[in-house]
């Protein structure tokens, strides 16, 4: 398979998640605040208007009349506007102190007029008394006539803000201002409510923020999954496809190849034939199923074939089969064994192939190049090998070899008469009739060279050899070949050499052949057309 590195997973939109995430955080944070900020808007209007509404009803030409002094004590109109105080600090529970203040004439801090609370409260503030806190606040209520209210503030009886208003007379001007303190647990729950509310909605929000980059993510990766497994798919296929094609080519092959191919079990009986098995052998396929192959003529072959597949891994050779209308035939077959995944012998195969053909070939071949040409006869080579392979037969057996050396008498002068052409013709003339000539079991003709002949005799003794030798003499010169340049009878005749020895009677057939070449030399002086014998 490819070897690419898998591709980076693309992990855009986490990161686009996870600045969307961050976004709604900070929008989640703004909104938190504004919602929270509304609350407190809300609570300060209500706990505002709770001060101004108690102002209102307060009698104001009363207050306007108090001196803002010691000197107020014990007046039934300070008594009055304290009984008015404590109504309205009474109405509601979440009422504490309730008070007035204006600043005395030309001081700079505010003053108290009157107290809701008894003068035995510590809390109690008697009218003079100036007010020690920060006074920033009511000076702007008391200028600007716009009631306010002080954030919440805790102390040892819980929280608690300060709402001031201005207390008007008829006129409108400001006689004094109400300061009250109102239990600000209304304002905490509600302040805390609307965070909640809006961390809520943001949590959701950011909830499924997040759910939406999972799923995105997860909807990605899912994506990805399947994608690979498409690819992973898509070369598994082209994988069995090429195998398919693989097969599909490896089928075509064994049916329509010359050889022949058998699938063998590790017992050597066929699992199935390829047609070449039936073309060559004749026998059927299924008749050959289940059993060794109908080639190996005896079972010491088939034996012997066992004997080397359980040592090796491999066997080759040729052998003669027989074929189904019983012509034996040669055979060049070969079995390879097929593992298994544990390396035990699956099955074998055998290939082969009819070689008919080849051995004819091969045999002519050997026959072309041991003949001669022009001739027909043995060549030198083939008389070398003969000589040697009859002297070593004759050495094993005590026997005598005879070797006749033949030279046609005056052969130049023939080509000069008659031109080469009838040469070469006159050499085939003599030596198919040397050849019809020799009758001897065994023997063998050959050229020995130009237009000398020698002829072996395996077992021939020196009168055979001899009777041999002036038959052949006599039957070229029967021959009647005209031969002008012959001073003897004007016709081709041949000079003959004779020997004859039995090992070891000498060592080595050189002497043979010398012997007999010094014996054709005497019969060339002797005056040619005879036969010399060696001694
Ligand atoms: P002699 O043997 O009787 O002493 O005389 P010769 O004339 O035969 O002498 P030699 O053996 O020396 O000559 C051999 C001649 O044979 C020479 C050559 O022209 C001829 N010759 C050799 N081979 C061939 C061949 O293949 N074809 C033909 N036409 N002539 C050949
Ligand atoms: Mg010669
Ligand atoms: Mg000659």
């Amino acid at each position: 398979m490819d070897a690419t590195p898998p591709a980076r997973p693309d992990r855009t939109h986490l990161w686009v998640g996870a600045a969307l995430f961050l976004a709604t955080l900070v929008a989640a944070w703004f909104f938190v605040g504004f919602v929270a900020d509304t609350g407190n808007r809300l609570e300060r209007v209500r706990v505002q208007s709770l001060a101004r509404t108690a102002a209102a009803t307060l009698e104001s030409a009363r207050i306007a009349n108090l001196r803002g002094s010691k000197t107020d004590i014990g007046t039934p109109g300070f008594d009055a506007v304290r009984d008015e105080l404590r109504r309205v600090r009474d109405v509601n529970p979440d009422f504490r102190f309730v008070y007035l203040m204006r600043p005395p004439a030309g001081g700079k801090v505010m003053a108290f007029l009157a107290d809701a609370e008894s003068p035995e409260s510590p809390d109690y503030s008697a009218p003079g008394d100036l007010y020690d806190g920060p006074s920033l606040e009511l000076w702007q209520v008391y200028r600007s006539g716009q009631p306010q209210v002080q954030p919440p503030y805790r102390d040892r009886w819980g929280y608690w803000v300060t709402s001031i208003a201005p207390v008007r007379d008829a006129t409108g001007r400001i006689v004094a201002i109400l300061g009250m303190d109102v239990r600000a647990d209304a304002w905490l729950a509600t302040q805390a409510r609307y965070r909640g509310f809006a961390l809520a909605i943001s949590g959701l929000v950011l909830v499924l923020v997040a759910l939406f980059t999972l799923g995105l993510h997860l909807q990605k990766r899912s994506a990805a999954r399947t994608s690979a497994l498409n690819a992973q798919l898509a070369v598994k296929i082209g994988e069995l496809e090429a195998a398919q094609e693989g097969l599909r080519l490896a089928d075509v092959v064994v049916r329509h190849t010359g050889e022949g191919i058998l699938l063998l079990d590790p017992e050597l009986r066929v699992l199935s034939a390829n047609p070449g098995f039936v073309r060559i052998t004749g026998h059927a396929a299924d008749a050959a199923i289940g059993r060794t192959p109908p080639l190996f003529e005896d079972d010491d072959v088939l034996q012997q074939v066992r004997t080397r597949l359980g040592s090796g891994t491999h066997w080759d050779g040729t052998l003669l089969a027989r074929r189904a209308d019983g012509d034996r035939f040669p055979l060049e077959a070969s079995i390879d064994r097929v593992l298994d995944a544990q390396g035990q012998v699956q099955h074998f195969v055998m290939v082969f192939r009819d070689v008919t053909v080849q051995k004819q070939l091969e045999d002519r071949l050997r026959e072309l190049s041991a003949t001669d040409g022009l001739t027909l006869l043995a060549n030198r080579r083939s008389f070398d090998e003969a000589l040697e392979r009859s002297w070593h037969q004759a050495t094993r057996h005590g026997e005598p070899v005879s070797l006749i050396m033949i030279d046609i008498d005056h052969f130049k002068s023939y080509n000069d008469s008659y031109g080469h052409g009838a040469g070469d013709r006159c050499l085939q003339q003599v030596a198919t009739a040397i050849a019809a000539g020799v009758r001897h079991e065994g023997a063998l003709v050959a050229r020995y060279g130009g237009e000398e002949f020698a002829v072996i005799l395996p077992r021939g003794d020196a009168n055979t050899a001899h009777e041999i030798a002036e038959s052949l003499r006599r039957r070229i010169e029967a021959l009647g070949i005209a031969h002008a340049g012959n001073p003897i009878g004007s016709r081709v005749t041949i000079s003959v050499g004779i020997s004859t020895r039995t090992p070891p009677q000498t060592d080595d057939y050189e002497d043979l052949m010398l012997s007999a070449d010094q014996a054709l030399y005497r019969a060339k002086e002797g005056g040619r057309n005879g036969v010399v014998s060696a001694g």
